[in-house]
This record gives C-alpha cells, sequence and structure tokens, in this order.
C-alpha cells in the first residue's frame, strides 16, 4: 500500500493514477534527494504489478508476492563479483542492479536486456531497479539505451538517482521523469515517534535531517550533540563575550586530528545556529528553528545579534566551503574565517591564503 511509504503523495497519486489506467511507462526516472524513500517507491511499483492479492491496483503489502519483493539479497561480502550480478528480491521477477564501484558496469546492463526480455516468472510483470542512475558511463548507458529504446510490454525499469543532470540527454527522453520532494520535519518526526523514539529525540533527528529520513536514522546523536556545543561556543564568543581568545581555540579544535572527518559537519552545525538565532532575532517562534531544544540559549543570542551579520556570517562559511575545493590550508583558513566573522578583518581585506 502506498499509503504505508512516508510524504510524497503526490507521487503516490501520480503512480496510482498511473496502476489503475494500467498506463505504467515502461521506463521511469525516480529523482530526488538521498534518503527520501525513492527505492521504497520503486518497489511498491512492483508489488503493485505482482501482487496476489491486490486491493483495487494497489498491493495488499502481506501476500506472499508482497512480502517477498520487499527483501533484497544484497551480497554480504565485498566480493565485487557479486556486486556486479542482478541483486534479486525474493521474487524471481524483481531485481535491483547499483554500482560495485564507481560506475555501472556494461555487463550489468547486458544482464538487464537480457532477464527483461523474458517472459514474467511468477508475477504479472518483471521489474528491473537501477539505482544511482547518475552511474551509468558512456559505455554503460549506451547498453541500457537499447532496452531503454524498445522495453518488453511485460517488463518495466526504474532508474533511481539524486543527480539526474548527470545522465545523457538520451536516456532522459526516454524515462518518464516522476519528482520526489524532500520529507517535512512533520513527517519524518512522526515515523520516528511510531518506530517508539521518544518525541524528543525524535524531533531532533527529524530536524537536523534535512528532509531525508536516511539522515534522520543515521545521524549519530551524540556526535551531533558535541558538535553542536562546540559551535554554540563560537556563535557565544562572536555575540555575547566578544572573546577572540575562545575563537582562536574553536578554530584549533576544528583541526584537531580527532575532528578532521567533521570539519565540514561542523560548519553545517554553525551554519545552522546561526540561521536558527538570525529567524529568532526577526521574531520567528521557536517551534520553526531546527535547533528547538536550544532555544533559551539561542534567544539570548538573536537579542544581541544584528541580523545584517548573521548573513555576512553565512556567506563568509560558504566562501571557506568553495576555498576548501581547491584544497587550502585548512588551520589559516579557519583562523582567518573566525577572526572575519569576528570583525577583526574586514571581509574584502581578508588575507588572502590560496
Ligand atoms: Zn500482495
Amino acid at each position: 500500500m502506498f499509503d504505508e511509504l512516508i510524504g510524497n503523495s503526490r507521487v503516490k497519486a501520480v503512480l496510482k493514477r498511473m496502476l489503475v489506467s494500467d498506463r505504467l511507462p515502461g521506463a521511469m526516472l525516480f529523482t530526488g534527494e538521498e534518503g527520501i524513500g525513492k527505492k521504497l517507491f520503486a518497489l511498491e511499483v512492483a508489488r503493485a504489478l505482482n501482487c496476489r492479492t491486490p486491493k483495487g491496483e494497489e498491493a495488499c503489502g502481506v501476500c506472499s508476492s508482497c512480502v517477498r519483493i520487499r527483501k533484497l539479497n544484497y551480497p554480504t561480502r565485498d566480493d565485487a563479483d557479486e556486486w556486479t550480478q542482478i541483486i534479486w528480491t525474493n521474487h524471481p521477477d524483481v531485481g535491483l542492479v547499483v554500482a560495485p564501484k564507481r560506475v555501472l558496469r556494461v555487463e550489468q546492463m547486458r544482464q538487464i536486456e537480457k532477464e527483461a526480455n523474458f517472459r514474467p516468472f511468477e508475477g504479472k510483470a518483471r521489474v528491473f531497479l537501477i539505482d544511482e542512475a547518475d552511474k551509468l558511463n558512456d559505455a554503460s548507458a549506451n547498453a541500457l539505451l537499447k532496452v531503454l529504446e524498445e522495453p518488453p510490454r511485460t517488463s518495466h525499469l526504474i532508474l533511481i538517482t539524486a543527480r539526474p543532470a548527470m545522465l545523457l540527454p538520451t536516456i532522459l527522453s526516454r524515462c518518464q521523469m516522476i519528482r520526489f520532494s524532500p520529507l517535512t520535519p512533520d513527517e519524518i518526526e512522526s515515523h520516528l515517534v511510531k518506530n517508539d523514539l521518544d518525541v524528543k529525540t525524535a524531533r531532533l533527528r527529524a530536524r537536523a535531517a534535512g528532509g531525508s529520513m536516511g539522515r534522520a536514522l543515521s545521524n549519530d546523536l551524540i556526535t551531533f550533540t558535541s558538535q553542536r556545543k562546540a559551535m554554540l561556543k563560537v556563535l557565544n564568543a562572536l555575540v555575547l563575550s566578544n572573546d577572540r581568545a575562545q575563537l582562536l581555540r574553536s578554530a584549533e579544535q576544528l583541526n584537531e586530528a580527532q575532528y578532521k572527518d567533521e570539519f565540514e559537519e561542523r560548519f553545517d552545525v554553525l551554519e545552522t545556529l546561526i540561521r536558527d538565532a538570525w529567524m529568532l532575532s526577526l521574531g520567528v517562534h521557536s517551534s520553526r528553528i531546527v535547533n528547538e531544544d536550544l532555544s533559551a540559549e539561542l534567544n539570548e543570542i538573536a537579542q544581541k545579534m544584528d541580523p545584517a551579520r548573521a548573513g555576512d556570517w553565512i556567506l563568509q562559511i560558504e566562501d571557506l566551503r568553495e576555498q576548501l575545493i581547491v584544497n587550502v590550508n585548512r588551520k589559516v583558513t579557519t583562523d582567518s574565517l573566525l577572526l572575519v566573522m569576528a570583525g577583526d578583518v574586514a571581509a574584502g581585506k581578508r588575507p588572502k591564503v590560496r
């Protein structure tokens, strides 16, 4: 049942309409951010096509076909050979391919071509998911085009990607694109609560997830909490205490070896804190901010903060991200950023570190 999936009610309506009218395209492209359920929706389409006791045009969710289609048998080992095969569900007509390393391979597309030409073994339709379709290279894209040009009537291909712009126009033009939206914090929160998470933690995870259920489930809250604590110190030093020594200590900590992998995450966190304080300073209610549980601290900052500076800070952080792409010295860049934010160096006259 599509209703069991979270969010994207518009997509549900479109897919149901296609199923009811028996006009499901032979090739579809599911696009939208990571971790919002594109693959689950694709499997739900496969279920709807193969369910033994459908309810209207929808899958029942409980018959043996429905149950088996949900179970993908990912290889357990790192063995690249296994990952280059079609990964079947427990149903013989539904499978998926993923990029074994950086690209989807020609042989994977040839397997799909071969399998798509078989009539369904058990159900009514064969369904193949091509995950991370942005990892098609020219060769594998061309191999896939052969199937897309003339898909057999009983087979459906569903390409999935968060980066549709990476696909060749020839592929795009042969697929019906279905766009997924990010989930709302409320949709994520209520799902987490339904799965026995306490409301406070669920809300925090939902707010920190940026619309992705995948991120809401995988975020490490202990790390997140300590990152927030450290970044709140930076904001405090900038707005409340005007404490240069604290800023330099924070810059130093950002560059400590143990936090090396968290460097960019910490700036993400700092950015959400700045945005929150900014919103509070503009009179937005604390229930609408990301770090709602820190609203007391953030309100204090918001009262002393010049909203115009918040806008500058966010631009300055974005600027730092750009500089990081070209691999500048992180330590120098961080020191310089925090001092610019503190107003010690005029933004335009910042010492060039490139
Ligand atoms: Zn069923």
